[in-house]
């Protein structure tokens, strides 16, 4: 069994690499999120460990992009309670599973063995709000039967707003999702694309499905 560690704090990550090792897995580490990434498109794993908080990409952009081309090995997710993150997000990333920081050993090889034994995820569900659709493994995106021609951002800025429909999101919430963790642009950006957004999902269609709320952010209307 082969697992791949993703974890920038280096002394987690060798005593995770020295404890499953003990426990008879092969063990590959990555320091960083786009590492992971290569690691996890060029070599197969029964399972990977991904910690949230990482330089280059952050684990919820490298879960997304893994499922997004279809590679569905187990991913548990190391996740830390700072209040800006939580395990629901985790899992609406495509994760299988979670644990929280600080964890004991034997817990987390609990949570391992579980999840392989449960195997590779069932390809995630379509979105659907109202008569928008959208194929989280494929990315296609429809309206109304018509596809949608988006670009990635755009996709992923969709995609976050479908995932929390009837929700307001706040721009600090989609620069964290749909952004890299590096991001230090201006937040302003947000309204770039949700503009283009509009223009694309909404406007062609007589809608006005993605609504501004002054001052708190935005929300994806769910129709009655
Ligand atoms: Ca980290």
């Amino acid at each position: 069994m082969r697992i791949l560690v993703v974890e920038d704090e280096k002394r987690l990550a060798a005593a995770l690499q020295t404890g499953l090792e003990a426990e008879g897995f092969a063990v590959d580490v990555a320091h960083d999120g786009g590492e992971g990434l290569w690691y996890a498109r060029e070599n197969t794993y029964d399972a990977i460990l991904l910690d949230i908080m990482l330089p280059v990409m952050n684990g919820y952009k490298v879960c997304e992009t893994l499922r997004a081309e279809e590679i569905w090995t187990p991913i548990l997710m190391l996740t830390a309670k700072d209040g800006e993150w939580d395990e629901v997000e985790a899992l609406d990333t495509g994760a299988d599973d979670y644990v929280t920081k600080p964890f004991s050993f034997v817990v987390l090889l609990a949570r391992v063995r579980s999840l392989l034994r449960r195997g590779a995820a069932e390809r995630p569900a379509l979105l659907e709000v109202g008569d928008l659709v959208l194929d989280p493994a494929s990315r296609i995106v429809t309206r109304s039967g018509t596809e949608l021609s988006l670009t990635s951002r755009e996709l992923s800025l969709l995609e976050f707003l479908m995932r929390r429909r009837g929700e307001v999101v706040t721009k600090t919430q989609i620069l964290n999702h749909v952004w890299d963790y590096a991001f230090e642009g201006d937040p302003n950006i947000i309204e770039v694309y949700v503009g283009r957004l509009r223009r694309k999902i909404d406007k062609p269609f007589g809608r006005n499905d993605i609504e501004t709320l002054r001052g708190s952010g935005y929300r994806l209307r769910v129709p009655s």
